[in-house]
């Protein structure tokens, strides 16, 4: 298959494109598309076939439920049994937006897109590029990261064709997404809400609005034998090729441990990569070093994760140190995902 790339400008111009891809969607067609989060695999979320195609283009383990994109508040209903007080509450402040709700399906939405689950994911995108699609597509797109299954996230198109070119039938290329880090789940099936997995929509700043939210326990501890609630999140996601650790401590001796473990690597004739932030940049000695973000605004830092991860596995390093970042804020979903990614290999840095 030839996959097709067309640049999104924002414009007039697009509305031929995106009635394109609208219609390779309403045809079975799958269509990777910018969000505000990551880029995502749009398919027509109420057709069972197509949601066994992005299966098979991620090589998606098909337990793994998708999420439902939907572009207006109005096109909620038909999906679910009900809508509680609580989700219509956060919908009202956080759609369109980095938010995903869990709620009982409807019995239009087939269990090839739930994973055989009873519950469905929705969210609202803010991306106009991706309300436009969805809203072309017929109103209902089912969409996971578009990338392949165990790699990172992708946040810019040229990402998706790496990992799925020849594979779809259409890449919108809306230049890099703006978060990084996929959107918040918060599963409105149990009392209190518990968050299934961390992003940009944080537990503080859903509880002035719905009161007690609960955080599933397994998603920043390494070592639980309970398995998460989100299906995909029990996956070795989020993987680079290289070992990655995470050095945990005060700064100078994160830095010194760092230096040293890197430096036995290369000596021992290995590629080292080191993943470093703007505070921190010009004090690492050797090996491949590349700046995240910057520590005063934690959104640099879940806005250039993936990116680097992916870069480290073209540069095909070895070994990847990274530094540790606070979880506060979005703070949380980016340590979340590194500590995925690293399999939850930590080096404590004492002093
Ligand atoms: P991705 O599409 O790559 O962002 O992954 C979607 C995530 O949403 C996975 O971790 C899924 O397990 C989770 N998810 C989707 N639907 C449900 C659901 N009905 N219940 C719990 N988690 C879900
Ligand atoms: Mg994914």
């Amino acid at each position: 298959m030839v996959t097709k790339i067309e640049k999104i400008e924002g414009k007039k111009a697009d509305e031929k494109v995106i009635r394109a891809a609208g219609e390779i969607l309403k045809n079975g067609g799958l269509v990777a598309f910018p969000t505000e989060t990551v880029y995502g695999l749009g398919a027509n979320a109420l057709d069972e076939k197509a949601a066994r195609k992005t299966y098979q283009a991620k090589g998606r383990p098909s337990d793994n439920p998708l999420i439902v994109h939907i572009a207006r508040m109005e096109d909620l209903p038909a999906i679910v049994k009900k809508i509680p007080k609580k989700a219509a509450a956060a919908a009202e402040k956080f759609w369109p937006g980095p938010l995903t709700m869990i709620f009982e399906k409807s019995g239009i939405v087939p269990y090839g897109t739930t994973g055989g689950l009873d519950t469905v994911a929705v969210r609202m995108p803010d991306s106009e590029t991706a309300r436009r699609l969805i809203l072309a597509g017929g109103g209902y797109i089912s969409a996971p990261s578009a990338n392949l299954s165990g790699r990172p996230s992708p946040t810019s198109a040229e990402h998706v064709r790496e990992d799925l070119d020849g594979k779809i039938d259409m890449i919108l290329d809306g230049g890099p997404v703006e978060i990084g880090v996929e959107s918040t789940i918060l599963d409105m099936t149990v009392d209190p809400p518990m968050i299934l997995r961390p992003g940009a929509v944080t537990k503080d700043m859903l509880e002035p609005l719905i009161g007690p939210v609960s955080v599933d326990r397994t998603l920043i501890q390494p070592d639980s034998a309970a398995a998460p609630k989100a299906p995909g999140m029990k996956y070795r996601h989020y993987a680079p090729r290289a070992n990655l650790q995470i050095i945990d401590g005060e700064r100078k001796q994160t830095i010194a441990v760092i230096n040293r473990l890197a430096e036995e690597k290369i000596k021992a004739g290995f590629l080292v990569g080191i993943i470093a932030t703007e505070e921190s940049v010009g004090r690492y000695e050797c090996g491949n070093i590349k700046c995240v973000g910057s520590r005063e605004d934690e959104r640099t830092i879940a806005a250039g994760l993936y990116r680097i991860l992916r870069e480290f596995d073209e540069d095909g390093v070895d070994y990847i140190y990274s530094e540790s970042f606070s979880e506060d804020g979005i703070g949380m979903a980016v340590m979340n995902r590194l500590l995925k990614a690293a399999g939850h290999q930590v080096i404590k840095a004492e002093s």
